[in-house]
């Protein structure tokens, strides 16, 4: 489960295009679009189609059979038909805790956890998905490629090698769904155009921005239309005037489908706090965990993962001081990894508090025994330690971690 990352390369050389003069590219809704027969657009939806597979390799697509059909429909309604009609449209969730979405010219779209985990209703879901959907309907994938002109931009993107999911794809990414500002301020116009036929309310593209204000830094990756950037607050200005022009109609006071996103929004909140655990993301998913119990106190997953967190920065202390240094922008050096090591005792009295509120939300949580059962092991508690973990082996219903239990049951045997 720990990958491997790489750390200290500063930048990443990346060939990015900016705008020059060539022969525009018909938009997917134009009569005579004839999607995919040159040379350029098919090389470029080949490499689409190898990335997917690439993602589906790496486990990075989200397999809930709920939530999946749930993001396709709301993007059927959005979709023109005319582009249906034209591109192969597939939605995909991708198991990555950062705050991103993108859209591959062949019509492949990936909204992360991350970002699905923040947002509050259908309407915000339906601007995200209408602006992947606009680029792919706009082409902007082979604009950006016939407009190649050599620039090499440097993107800082050691934020990105350090934790993990994103490391590999990322360039891949950025090569294929990279755009320059003018056609993100165009797939921002299209997307409210898209939503408005869709009946939804505008208002929920202004809360989307707002929303995405408030993502650190370090939790939006590079190359993310939703990275916290200057632009951001141009595009949130244009977002509004739009509206307010009233050129789309909006659905004022309409349903915005909160409900509905909120069913299945603690699903996203455990996974995406799961996966920063994965990328030893510990202290993020300490705050995604603290954000989410505010409305929802007594989940009990949600006080165990910021249990698991504590635990893991105690067994981990490289690992939690490598993620300290990242997010404070501070270097990375044997004292800070020394401070963890000394915070060891505290950080599994906090796991260990953390197991107990999530016993005291259900007292048959058997995965909060997991917790006590690690953390009395690590303080060197052999009786409490066997106890807790034969109780979870015994009680638990899903349980993919018996071989590593039963190991670390065999140890205090045999001690
Ligand atoms: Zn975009």
């Amino acid at each position: 489960m720990r990958r491997s990352y790489a750390y200290g390369i500063a930048a990443l050389l990346i060939v990015m295009t900016t705008a020059c003069v060539t022969a525009p590219v018909k938009p997917l809704t134009a009569g005579e679009h004839a999607y995919g027969q040159d040379e350029d657009e098919k090389k470029l939806i080949q490499r689409s189609s190898e990335l997917d597979n690439e993602l589906r390799r790496r486990g990075l697509v989200l397999q809930d059979a709920q939530i999946n059909a749930y993001v396709r429909g709301v993007a059927a309604r959005l979709v023109p038909p005319a582009a249906a009609s034209a591109v192969p449209f597939h939605f995909y969730v991708a198991r990555d805790p950062m705050v991103n979405a993108f859209a591959l010219p062949n019509g492949s779209i990936y909204l992360n956890v991350g970002l699905l985990a923040r947002l509050e209703n259908e309407a915000q879901l339906a601007h995200v998905l209408s602006h992947e959907i606009a680029h792919v309907v706009q082409r902007h994938s082979l604009q950006q490629d016939r407009n190649r002109r050599a620039t090499v931009v440097a993107a800082n993107v050691a934020d990105l090698l350090l934790f993990g999911t994103s490391i590999a794809y990322l360039p891949a990414v950025g090569a294929l769904a990279g755009h320059s500002r003018e056609s993100e301020a165009e797939a921002d116009r299209v997307a409210l155009e898209y939503m408005s036929r869709a009946g939804y309310p505008l208002e929920g593209a202004e809360q989307l921005f707002k929303l995405l204000q408030e993502v650190k830094q370090k939790e939006s990756a590079w190359g993310s239309v939703y990275s916290s950037h200057p632009d951001n607050q141009q595009r949130a200005q244009a977002t509004r005037e739009i509206i307010a022009s009233g050129r789309w109609a909006t659905n004022t006071g309409g349903a915005n489908g909160a409900k509905e996103y909120l069913r299945l929004r603690d699903t996203l909140i455990l996974e995406n706090v799961r996966l920063k655990l994965n990328v030893r993301q510990y202290q993020l998913a300490i705050e995604s965990a603290d954000g989410a119990l505010v409305k929802n106190p007594s989940s009990p997953w949600l006080h165990y993962y910021r249990g698991e967190a504590y635990r893991l920065m105690a067994e981990d202390p490289a690992g939690a001081a490598r993620e300290h240094a990242w997010i404070n922008d501070k270097k990375y050096n044997d004292d800070l990894v020394a401070e963890y090591v000394n915070k060891k005792q505290a950080l599994l009295t906090s796991a260990r508090e953390a197991y107990q509120q999530s016993l005291s939300a259900d007292k048959g949580f058997s995965h909060a025994y997991r917790g006590l059962g690690l953390v009395a092991y690590d303080e060197g508690e052999r009786q409490a330690a066997r106890e807790s973990l034969t109780y979870y082996l015994t009680h638990a219903k899903e349980i993919t971690d018996r071989p590593y239990i039963n190991n670390i049951l065999g140890r205090l045997e045999s001690q």
